[in-house]
């Protein structure tokens, strides 16, 4: 019979009735399923060496050979089981070694010739093979003497069995439809998806897998920019209301602060600006490293849009910011003569008739009765859907079709590469700068033993009436987990402060027992501050002078100049100490390396390189895009996908040409229409 790509598992030979239905328990259902599961690498084995070139040089060997002399037995004392054998070629011997795989003696048809892969190691009687994989010589091999591929196991199936099933599949399978249009391969210089599935699975060749990789590569970029393209065309597709901007009104709010605005506050307010004065729906992130100065931004904004008549929201993950936010606002909004209101879950100050909202994620999910919200910001939230956007559509009593001008101001400093991937073109703006009177933190890394340093540094600092947070990755100690507890150490630092008073901060407290510890904190009656990472974001206690950061090899490097980033907030010298949980010398390194760097996007580069979007953004947001082989830190690919998507959608904006491409994206799980 003949085998698609919609050819079910249990139809296809070669694949047993227990094997489909392992698949099938992992979601595994066609053909098209099974040639997805992408192999994670591929291991080079096409050369055959002899016997007498073999060197213990930490390479994987391939060798044919006869093997023969096939022994077994446990080692004393230690309960191990060895398996030692011979191979011999026209070169020479070599001695092989198993550990603990009896079964394998037990295979061995004793001098037949074998494919023997495997790492060569200087043993006490000279070279051997270590632990390497047989493969019977009787047949073109299938693991060994070619490029293999190798799978993460799934379903309980092994790489091997999942390479005799592609060996079976890939023959058999009849052509693949393309997905993409001629144009498109030639104009990035793209394999056929045919060819390109087919080389993953059974490699022939190294420089066409390396191609067949870049066009698997470049269709999951290309399906997460369709995706992100299509809700942007959606929204450049709907109206908003111009909010007119009155400089006369702006320089007045500017000269309510006592401070002036830095260049690079100036610029983004002004491109904010220019964007609300549009009758497109302004759709902009607002980068700025941490103290930067991005709420006074937002602020502007928002009273500029309150003196035109409409109503401002502000946005924001947690109550303690949302609060924060509040009362830095207040004072501001009421010597303007505008109204300011608080809403969250558990506090509300004010009501939604308000000009200016604040709150957290409520503001969507109750309903609310907004009069005329025509500017939506959210901050430190990096990623805004489309759907949301919709809700807040339907929340404003504009007119059907017009969506609120919308900005998202993060402290994560996105990556170019990242930003593109996960924001399409959307506009940006950057606050490269502190205000220029602080100055920089200093950075220390200290072995457990050397705490001592920190503790004298807060002292220090307390004596001065400065105060000092101490973070720690856990709430409770729990026996399985070294990590310090945020309860255990605020026990703790009251023994080595006893004039000082002591706070826990963390995400198991009420929301009005966290609002109250940051208030008595911000008030200077909490001195030191024990907090889980419940502070991360957003936090500003100018006074506070001391970061101290124990288990420090948990956090992220982007998390970690977070935290940094509580300090350094005004004038006043800071100074952050991280402390691992163990002294050992690799995380220290890494964490010097940290020391050393105070760029924001640097760190943040290093973190996506490091581990992964999820560092950066959370898995929760940066979940909904899985790679598997195209690379996230590279921003020509990634602009070139972009290109293909813009195009394709000009082409046909709902895909309708493209039904392959369509059927591929919907396989994909990926919705192209909203997110
Ligand atoms: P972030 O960008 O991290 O959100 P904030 O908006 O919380 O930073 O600002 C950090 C601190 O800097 C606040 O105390 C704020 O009042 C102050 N600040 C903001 N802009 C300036 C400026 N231009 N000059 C001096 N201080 C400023
Ligand atoms: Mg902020």
């Amino acid at each position: 019979m003949s085998i698609n790509s919609s050819t079910r598992l249990d139809k296809i030979p070669g694949i047993g009735p227990a094997t489909s239905e392992k698949l099938l328990a992992v979601g595994l259902e066609s053909a098209h399923n099974l040639l997805y599961l992408l192999p994670r690498a591929w291991d080079d084995l096409t050369r055959l060496s002899q016997i007498s070139d073999l060197e213990a040089n930490g390479q994987k060997f391939t060798i044919r050979a006869t093997v023969d002399g096939v022994k077994m037995f446990r080692t004393p004392g230690r309960r191990m089981m060895l398996t030692q054998a011979t191979a011999e070629d026209t070169t020479g011997k070599i001695a092989i070694t198993w550990f603990n795989q009896p079964y394998l003696a037990k295979s061995i048809q004793a001098g037949s010739e074998y494919y023997v892969t495997g790492l060569v190691v200087q043993g006490k009687r000279g070279l051997m093979l270590s632990n390497p994989s047989l493969e019977t010589a009787d047949h073109t091999p299938l693991h060994s003497g070619r490029i293999i591929p190798i799978y993460s196991s799934v379903g309980g199936l092994s790489t091997k069995m999942l390479r005799r099933i592609f060996s079976k599949l890939i023959p058999a399978l009849e052509p693949i439809a393309e997905t993409l249009p001629k144009s498109i391969l030639e104009e990035y210089g793209l394999i056929g998806l045919d060819s390109a599935l087919r080389e993953v699975h059974s490699p022939t060749d190294p420089e066409l897998l390396e191609k067949a990789k870049q066009r698997l590569a470049f269709d999951e970029l290309l399906g997460v920019q369709l995706q992100v393209q299509a809700g942007k065309n959606l929204i450049s597709q709907t109206a908003a209301e111009a909010i007119p901007a009155d400089v006369s009104y702006i320089k007045k709010i500017l000269a309510l602060l006592p401070f002036e605005l830095t260049a690079g506050q100036k610029r983004a307010l002004w491109d904010i600006l220019q964007d609300l004065d549009r009758k497109i729906p302004t759709n902009r992130l607002v980068e700025g490293d941490v103290g930067s100065g991005k709420t006074i931004v937002a602020a502007c904004a928002m009273f500029s849009a309150a003196h035109a008549g409409f109503q401002a929201a502000l946005m924001v993950p947690t109550e303690v910011l949302a609060q924060q936010h509040f009362q830095t606002l207040e004072p501001l909004a009421s010597s303007l003569g505008i109204s300011i209101a608080l809403l969250t879950q558990t506090k509300t100050i004010g009501d939604e008739t308000a000009n200016v909202l604040i709150g957290t994620h409520k503001l969507i999910q109750k309903n609310i009765n907004f009069g005329k919200l025509n500017l939506v910001i959210v901050d430190e939230q990096h990623r805004f859907g489309v759907k949301q956007r919709e809700a807040l559509k339907l929340a404003g009593s504009n007119t059907e079709a017009t969506f609120p001008h919308f900005i998202s101001l993060t402290a994560t400093p996105i990556p170019r590469s990242l930003a593109l991937t996960l924001f399409g073109d959307l506009d940006l703006s950057i606050i490269p700068n502190r205000p220029t009177d602080r100055l920089p933190v200093t950075t220390t890394v200290l072995a457990n033993s050397n705490r001592q340093t920190a503790y004298k540094q807060i002292k220090q600092e307390l004596a001065d009436k400065h105060q000092a947070f101490v973070v720690t990755p856990l709430i409770a100690t729990s026996p399985k987990l070294t990590a310090k507890s945020a309860e255990e150490e605020a026990t703790n630092l009251r023994k080595a402060f006893p004039e000082a008073s002591v706070g826990l901060l963390h995400g198991k407290l009420t929301a009005e027992e966290k609002a109250s510890v940051m208030e008595a904190f911000k008030a200077n009656k909490i001195n030191v501050l024990v907090a889980t990472t419940v502070i991360e974001v957003g936090i500003d206690v100018p006074n506070a002078t001391v970061m101290l950061i124990e288990g420090a090899e948990r956090f992220g490097l982007a998390q970690l100049h977070q935290l940094r980033g509580r300090v350094g907030r005004s004038h006043l010298q800071s100074h952050c100490f991280l402390i691992p949980t163990e002294d050992d010398l690799d995380i220290m390194d890494r964490l010097d390396m940290f020391a050393k760097t105070t760029d924001g996007f640097k760190l943040a580069e290093l973190d996506l390189e490091l581990r992964g979007p999820g560092s950066l953004l959370g898995t929760a947001q940066a979940g909904f895009v899985k790679f598997r082989l195209a690379d996230w830190t590279d921003p020509a690919k990634i602009e070139a996908a972009q290109n293909a998507a813009k195009s394709l959608l000009a082409e046909s904006s709902d895909l309708s040409l493209y039904p392959e491409l369509t059927k591929s994206l919907k396989m994909a799980d990926i919705n192209f229409h909203a997110e």
